[in-house]
Order: C-alpha cells, then sequence, then structure tokens
C-alpha cells in the first residue's frame, strides 16, 4: 500500500530498485534516468519529491501541465512531455518542455519545428511508436519508424534523441519484455543506419509495473507515477 505522504520513501525505494535492476545487467545506474510521472498530482506534492531528489517529471496534459510548471518555476527540475500531444498544442509543449517523448507524426514534427524555431532553439524530441499495433494507443508503426525519424531529420530546429514506446498493457511484467527488447532492436537497427541530426540515445519505457524488464532490455528513461505518488484517482 502506498501512502501519499511517504514520497521520499517512495523514491529511496525505487531508486534502489532502479539501481538493483541496473547492475543485475551490467549497466550503470547513472544510465538509467527516473523521469516522475505527476499527472493528477498536485505542486505540493511534486515540491517534496524535488526536495527528495528528483530531478525530471513527466506530464501528459498541456493545460495542467502549464498550471505546475508556473507555480514550481523555483524549483529549478526538468519537465517531459509524455503524453499524447496534438499540433495545435505545440507552441506551448515547446515553450515548457526539455524533452517531447510522444513524437508520432510528421505533421506533429513540422509543428514543434517551426515553434521551436519561432523560440530561436532547438528542441528535443523521442519518436514514439506503437510496438502493439493497438488503435487506441499513438505511436508510429515499427514499420514506419525508420521514414519518419528521415523525414523529422530534416527539420533543423529538432533533435531526435531516441524512441519511446508504450507497450500493450499486461498483468505480468515479464509478458512485456518483447516490446522492450523489439524497441531496443529498432534503435539499433535505426543508429547503425548513421542518419544525419539523429541521435538514437535515449529508450524511453517501463512504467511502475515493469521497469525492471525495461531497464533489462536496455531503458535509459523510464516514466514511474504510481510507485512514487500513490494510486492516481
Ligand atoms: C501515466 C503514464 C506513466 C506512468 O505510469 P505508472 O504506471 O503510474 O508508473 C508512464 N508513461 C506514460 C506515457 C503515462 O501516461
Amino acid at each position: 500500500m502506498i501512502h501519499m505522504n511517504d514520497i521520499a520513501e517512495n523514491i529511496r525505494q525505487i531508486k534502489e530498485r532502479i539501481t538493483n535492476a541496473a547492475m543485475g545487467c551490467g549497466r550503470s545506474p547513472k544510465d538509467v534516468g527516473l523521469v516522475a510521472v505527476t499527472k493528477t498530482v498536485s505542486p505540493e506534492q511534486i515540491r517534496k519529491a524535488a526536495e527528495a531528489g528528483l530531478d525530471c517529471f513527466g506530464e501528459n496534459y498541456i493545460q495542467e501541465a502549464d498550471k505546475k510548471i508556473t507555480a514550481l518555476a523555483d524549483i529549478g527540475v526538468s519537465w517531459h512531455f509524455i503524453g499524447y500531444l496534438q499540433s495545435n498544442k505545440a507552441k506551448y509543449a515547446v515553450r515548457l518542455f526539455d524533452l517531447i517523448h510522444s513524437v508520432d507524426s510528421l505533421k506533429l514534427a513540422k509543428e514543434l519545428n517551426r515553434q521551436a524555431a519561432r523560440h530561436g532553439r532547438v528542441q528535443k524530441i523521442l519518436i514514439q511508436v506503437n510496438l502493439g499495433g493497438e488503435k487506441t494507443k499513438s505511436g508510429a508503426a515499427k514499420q514506419a519508424a525508420e521514414e519518419l525519424i528521415r523525414d523529422v531529420a530534416m527539420l533543423e530546429n529538432l533533435s531526435v534523441r531516441g524512441l519511446m514506446t508504450l507497450p500493450p498493457f499486461f498483468d505480468a511484467p515479464e509478458k512485456v519484455r518483447p516490446y522492450f527488447r523489439q524497441l531496443a532492436e529498432l534503435r539499433r537497427e535505426i543508429a547503425a543506419k548513421n542518419i544525419a541530426n539523429v541521435e538514437m540515445d535515449e529508450l524511453s519505457m517501463g512504467m511502475t509495473g515493469d521497469f525492471e524488464p525495461a531497464i533489462e532490455e536496455g531503458a535509459t528513461l523510464v516514466r514511474v507515477g504510481t510507485a512514487i505518488f500513490g494510486e492516481r484517482s
């Protein structure tokens, strides 16, 4: 049972599990970043998490994030966008987020590029891949990912840093492992093509229920909400 006011203790446990999973497969724990997922979490709770040592937070909804990021401007943390992004919200996303995990179409990428150019900056992004082919989830199809990345690579104010996936839901983490492995393979395949303006350093995969197998398969960013902040209502 996870209690809201045990945030510092939850963080300690999650960090310990990340360290154990990384060391257990011969990786350095430093190579696995923790993105604390804060959709529906109050600014006060986020502040507690920052005080307990977290420095990277992930949000799913632009309006909610805008309010919280403004209220927490003083804590000096990094914000990532991990939710579905509509092109007409691109201008806000570019203003608010250091890394956008969920780019899955050329239309969205072009709009992010245009907005980033207006702000005179280069926006870091990941390409979201829908490995399960689920209609209810966003993400480029696996077969379409390389072509999308080649097109996005031409956009000067975007910088592709890697891949993200939100695999199908299973009650057992081991059932998700093949999807994590597929994303890691896709990353290797694309990295081997040496596409200009494309880095394949980041693999964003793994959540509360399955971040350990994700780390074993190569995750560099795990996105954990419930295990830190408790069940969302
Ligand atoms: C909500 C969410 C998470 C965190 O899920 P938990 O199971 O609470 O850890 C991770 N990634 C995405 C894209 C999410 O929407």
